[in-house]
Formats: C-alpha cells, sequence, structure tokens
C-alpha cells in the first residue's frame, strides 16, 4: 500500500522554484532515501511533506487522504513525524522532557510508558541521561534525542533530514542501524541525506535530486552500482 504520494509538487520560496513537479510515492514498510547535492531540495521536499512550507503546485497523498493544504501540526495526529534538519532539541529542557514534548500531539496517552522504553531501549544512551539538559548533549546524542522524540508522536512515516550530519564516524553507523531497526519494527521511513552511500546501502528504494527535480530512482542496490551516481554521489570515478 502507498503510505505517501507527492504528485507533481512545486515549492516556491518566493520567485525562487526550490522545486519542481515532484512526484515520489513511499510503499509502508519501506526505507526510502532521497539523495542530491546542497541546494537539491531535499528539506524543501522534506519541509513540504510535513507541511512546514505550503506548495505551489500539485498533491501531497498520506495513508490515502489529500493533506496538501493540511495544516503541520495535524499532519503530525495524521502520523507523520520530522526530525529537522539541525535537530531541534530543546536545549533547556531534559532529555525526558523533550521526549515527552514528541509525545504532545497524542490522543492516546495510555502507552506512553510503553513507547518512553522503546525509545530507550533503542538508545540506551538517553536512559542514562534522562535528567540532562538536552543542550549538554554530545551532537549524535542529540540526534538520537530528535528520533526519540519524533518516535514519541508514533507516526507511520517518521522523515529524516540529515541524520547523519556532523556526527562522528562511529555514530553514523550507529545512527543508520538504528533507522533500520526502527524499520523493521514497523516505521516507514523517509530519509534526505549527502551521505549517499549509507543512505543507498540501508533504503529499499531511492531518489536522486538534482536543482529541484528527480533524475534517477531505483532500489538502493541499484544506484549503488549506477556510474553517474558512483561519479557525482559516492566519490568514485
Ligand atoms: P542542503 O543539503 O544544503 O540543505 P537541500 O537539498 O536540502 O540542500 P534546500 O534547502 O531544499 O536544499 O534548498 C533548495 C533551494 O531553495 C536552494 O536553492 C535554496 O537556496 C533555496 N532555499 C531554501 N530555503 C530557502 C529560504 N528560506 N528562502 C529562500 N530560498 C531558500
Amino acid at each position: 500500500m502507498t503510505l505517501l504520494e507527492l504528485a507533481g509538487v512545486s515549492v516556491h520560496y518566493g520567485r525562487i522554484q526550490a522545486v519542481s513537479e515532484l512526484s515520489i510515492t513511499v510503499e509502508e514498510g519501506e526505507i526510502v532515501a532521497l539523495i542530491g547535492a546542497n541546494g537539491a531540495g531535499k528539506s524543501t521536499t522534506m519541509r513540504a511533506i510535513s507541511g512546514i512550507r505550503p506548495v505551489s503546485a500539485g498533491r501531497v497523498v498520506f495513508d490515502g487522504e489529500d493533506i496538501t493544504r493540511l495544516r503541520g501540526d495535524l499532519r503530525v495526529v495524521r502520523g507523520i513525524s520530522q526530525v529537522p534538519e539541525g535537530r531541534g532539541v530543546f536545549p533547556g529542557m531534559t532529555v525526558a522532557e523533550n521526549l515527552d514534548m514528541g509525545a504532545y500531539a497524542r490522543k492516546d496517552r495510555k502507552n506512553l510508558q510503553e513507547d518512553l522504553d522503546r525509545v530507550f531501549e533503542l538508545f540506551p544512551r538517553l536512559l542514562e541521561r534522562r535528567t540532562q539538559a538536552g543542550g549538554t548533549l554530545s551532537g549524535g546524542e542529540q540526534q538520537m534525542l530528535a528520533i526519540g522524540r519524533a518516535l514519541m508522536a508514533k507516526p507511520k512515516l517518521l522523515l529524516l533530514d540529515e541524520p547523519s550530519m556532523g556526527l562522528a564516524p562511529q555514530f553514523i553507523q550507529q545512527i543508520f542501524r538504528i533507522i533500520t531497526e526502527i524499520n523493521r519494527q514497523g516505521t516507514t521511513v523517509l530519509l534526505v541525506e549527502q551521505n549517499a552511500q549509507q543512505a543507498l546501502s540501508r533504503a529499499h528504494r531511492a531518489y536522486v535530486l538534482e536543482t529541484g527535480r528527480i533524475t534517477r530512482t531505483g532500489t538502493g542496490r541499484e544506484l549503488l552500482a549506477d556510474t553517474s551516481v558512483k561519479e557525482a554521489y559516492l566519490g568514485v570515478a
């Protein structure tokens, strides 16, 4: 079943067209990656899905419903949760309070403890630091916290914008392993990445975005083997 569909979506910032007639689908249960260079429109696409940025043309369909004009907070209620680029951890709040903020839109608050336990199981480091202020965590720990907070909304679709950005190599591996585990536990994932190698090896399918348009698509494996993808994004000539 198709969980998310973007059909001919365009997004503008004033006169600048950041995304042009973009069409992608994400099937339930998949990890889908969107790769591309700086300024290709990856973050803008994420913003169009989460509702932070309005679309100027096209349709966004989620879980069988047209959400093109739906407010961002109501999309969270429907099951779309975004981990923004730069993480957006609340620095003055503790780890536990940050996680609680992720659950604000939930109506079913009865399984909160269970979900918190699941987050702590995925990220034992957060359990150790649950009374510590978010702002005192390392970059990798803040990324964990941001993902944990998004999971507290119990999303059907988790949007991850550059989860590996600014992380040390051992954290990058760990974050991608955890993303795979979250997916295995039943959450569909759409992720945007400049680290094409990791993203393509973890994703079921991927799209290549260049100046606001999709130029290639295929399975992660196909794109890893694609000569032009290798040259442009994998640093292999
Ligand atoms: P990066 O990895 O550098 O974040 P990206 O692929 O996510 O790149 P976007 O951030 O979506 O790219 O940017 C796409 C285009 O839209 C770029 O040309 C960028 O300059 C422009 N853009 C992004 N945000 C704004 C904004 N708030 N105002 C004006 N132009 C913007």
